[in-house]
């Protein structure tokens, strides 16, 4: 590598693992010696492990028992640019380097030498006995020319099993060769031609393409209301990109659901892009990792860990639907992909983009700030007009107890099957009911690890706990009090909306589109193509929904409980509802019918509701703003969790007790210490939790107090703690 340093043979090196130490280990470079950066394999004890060279060694410890490293294995050495950005991520995440390392190293078998596989081309020889299943192999090899392709592929391409084609090697028509498994992925072609952009996407896709070709950090926030071509623009920033000879990735909150993006990558670039996803397989994640490290993927399609994939020269990072909650990685490193977007860029020169209908505050903050450039795509793509907004009170309605679907609802729908068009029906909450409860005694189903309900799920046939996924069949008496056939679900779910619509729709084809409910992310992305194409004409949903489909033939989207967000105590409850609901709405009159979206609340004054039927959305922003600001809360000020867990409450509480009395270090930059109380969940697999939550002026040191504040702690026992820096949930 150019330009990093180089340890000679014998030089101390200090080799940053994967495992949980406090710092870089001292080992001597091996034979032949090594760069900054190189990944490498260090003896640990008895055993072997990953680490990168990550400087000079200390040199404090005993000379004579430092070991070499075993090896330097066979990958790009980590680019100082990517150290930088674990470094900074781990200090703002409050993450040990060992945790943040391997979060950049999530492919199997990274040093090994390039594995082979078997390849088949056409040989030269022709079988002195042909048949009708060997003609066909040989006429399929002979279409494709000199290409090879691998035995599955061959033997399904010509409809015969694969020992036809064995059987053609051995006789020398079919040739049999090793190819390495981690091949580059197929070129990209960003002049191909684009779709004619409007004037306003034309204008915005020129912006990006300055701000990149500046070649120096910046970050827009790309803002437009669903269906106004966002997607369009930004991937005429990855063809900038692609021009300039650097790399793109573009991270999708539901990463299993990209086949409609992955088609309009294919057929603005004439290829498929990289996919870096958790349903991945082994070999998959391997030749990704490998190939963005030799800058032989261009682009990259992935979930938020792909941030911490080893680009060899990033020149753009677009956050897509930049809102989503899901960005936030809510167990092991806390850390928020949008964020940690931004870091990297600015740590390598590199732009970002941030696409949103409804942009979270904290980037509309930032934009109001100057801190990000703003573009704003106003208008929806040639016909298509944003869906009329409308409040249905529900206080006015009349409904049997057991249905939600109001008859004003249900005549719109009615409307939409007379039209053959689509309509959607949205509530957020998987499962059958999210109550069980006992006509007899009152008792509600509970978990018996976790202070939380047990949810039906009559697809499955049991009650679960979302918050452990514990499941038991449902029982026909009830625990506490005997009675039998008793128990009753209580409030709705998907599934049993599903049940109300099949009811008063007989003749409709009803979907339900709940995650829970497909084997696979395949079935899943299956079903929602074949919903696109008008398999459907009742479409119930939960949130999964709201993301980014295009359903063509909807025209009506009907919000069964507009007011369910609205509850709670969270900070960003009215953020939350504000653009769910957006979003859903949304889903409608994408093609060229209009669409209607129809709210079923029980506080139509209420002023959220408000906001998102008036649709006046920068002065919503400007509300729940003066209101954060007025309460000194994100983003105008700052907040991290503290999570304590155990299996002995007390000593849990006493934990807590202890930190919220030892706030020294926190006075001293002028934050205040809550707590400690029972975290919202108080149990979850059988360890109680408890919450302290700190707040700080906006720009105060945090993480640093927080690690001065928390050090001199000693977990005994099973006690656990962990930081959440930005809290996203409070659960
Ligand atoms: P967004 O990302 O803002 O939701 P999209 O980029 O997905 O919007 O655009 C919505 C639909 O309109 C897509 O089907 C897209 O192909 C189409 N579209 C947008 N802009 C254009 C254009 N300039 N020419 C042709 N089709 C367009
Ligand atoms: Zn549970």
């Amino acid at each position: 590598m150019q330009g990093e340093a180089f340890f000679d043979e014998g030089q101390l090196v200090g080799v940053l693992t994967t495992q949980p130490l406090g710092r870089p280990l001292d080992y001597r470079a091996p034979e032949g010696g090594c760069h900054l950066g190189a990944f490498v394999e260090v003896p640990l004890g008895p055993r072997k492990v990953l680490g990168v060279v990550w400087g000079a060694g200390q040199g404090d410890y005993d000379r004579s028992k430092i070991r070499a490293i075993i090896r330097v294995l066979d990958a790009a050495p980590m680019r100082s640019e990517l150290r930088a950005f674990l470094e900074r991520a781990a200090e703002y995440t409050l993450t040990p380097m060992p945790a943040m390392l391997r979060l950049a190293t999530r492919a199997p078998g990274l040093g090994d030498p390039p594995s082979m596989r078997k390849i088949y081309r056409l040989g030269d020889r022709a079988p002195d006995r042909m048949t009708e299943a060997r003609t066909r192999v040989l006429e399929t090899l002979r279409d494709y020319g000199g290409l090879a392709f691998t035995l599955g592929e061959v033997a399904e391409m010509a409809g015969v099993t694969s020992s036809v084609v064995k059987g053609l090697v051995k006789l020398g028509a079919v040739r049999e060769e090793d190819s390495p498994r981690d091949v580059p992925f197929p070129r990209l072609d960003p002049d191909r031609p684009s779709k004619d952009l409007t004037q306003d996407q034309a204008e915005a896709a020129r912006v990006l393409r300055n701000g990149l070709r500046s070649g120096t950090y910046g970050t827009t926030l790309l803002k437009g209301v669903t269906g106004s071509g966002k997607t369009e623009v930004y991937l005429e920033a990855v063809a900038e990109t692609l021009r300039m000879g650097r790399q793109a990735l573009v991270l999708l909150p539901e990463i299993a659901l990209t086949a409609e993006f992955l088609s309009r990558v294919q057929e603005r670039f004439g290829a498929r892009p990289a996919e870096w996803h958790s349903g991945a397989t082994m070999t998959e994640r391997r030749r990704i990792w490998r190939m963005v490290g030799q800058g032989e993927a261009q682009l990259v399609v992935g979930a938020r860990s792909s941030l911490f994939l080893p680009f060899q020269n990033l020149g753009l990072i677009i956050v897509d639907e930049e809102h989503d909650t899901s960005y936030k990685q809510e167990d092991g490193v806390l850390y928020n992909a949008r964020d940690m977007a931004v870091l990297r860029a600015a740590l390598g020169g590199a732009r970002v983009v941030l696409a949103s209908a409804t942009p979270s505050l904290e980037s509309w903050a930032n934009a109001q700030a100057g801190k990000y450039d703003k573009l704003d795509l106003t208008a929806r793509f040639g016909e298509a007009v944003l869906p009329e907004m409308r409040a249905i009170d529900m206080r006015a309605q009349k409904l049997d107890s057991g249905h939600w679907i109001s008859p004003a609802l249900r005549s719109a729908v009615q409307a939409r099957l007379e039209r053959g068009e689509q309509a959607l029906l949205f509530i957020n909450r998987r499962g059958y009911a999210p109550v069980t409860l006992c006509r007899a005694c009152g008792h509600q189903m509970g978990c018996d690890a976790c202070d939380a309900r047990m949810v039906e799920h009559r697809f499955l046939k049991r009650l679960m706990c979302h918050q452990c996924g514990e499941t038991i069949p449902v029982p026909t008496t009830c625990p506490s009090c005997g009675a039998e056939d008793r128990l009753a679900p209580v409030g709705p779910g998907v599934e049993r909306l599903t049940e109300e619509a099949v009811a008063l729709f007989p003749d409709a084809r009803v979907a339900t589109l709940s995650s829970d409910m497909f084997g696979s992310a395949r079935a899943l992305k299956a079903e929602i193509e074949g919903i696109a194409a008008g398999a459907a004409d009742i479409i119930i949903g939960t949130q999964l929904v709201a993301k980014g489909h295009n359903f063509p033939l909807l025209t009506l989207v009907g919000v069964i409980d507009a007011d369910l967000g609205l509850q709670g105590s969270d900070l960003r409850a009215a953020e939350r509802t504000f653009q769910l609901m957006r979003q859903v709405a949304g889903r409608a009159g994408r093609a060229e019918k209009p669409g209607e979206a129809l709210l079923q609340t029980y506080q139509p004054e209420h002023p959220v509701i408000r906001a998102i039927l008036g649709g006046d959305e920068e002065a919503f922003w400007r509300a729940e703003a003066g209101e954060r600001q007025a309460a000194g809360v994100p983003p105008y000020g700052r907040m991290a969790g503290i999570i304590l867990s155990g299996s002995d409450v007390g000593a849990v509480f006493d934990l807590g007790n202890a930190l919220a009395r030892a706030d020294g270090a926190l006075r001293q930059i002028g934050a205040q210490v809550f707590g400690p109380a029972p975290a919202p969940i108080a149990r979850i697999r059988g360890r109680h939790r408890v919450r302290l939550l700190v707040k700080a002026p906006k720009g105060a040191p945090l993480q640093d107090a927080i690690a001065r504040w928390i050090a001199p702690f000693r977990l005994k026992g099973d006690l656990r703690l962990s930081v959440d820096i930005d809290p996203q949930s409070f659960y």
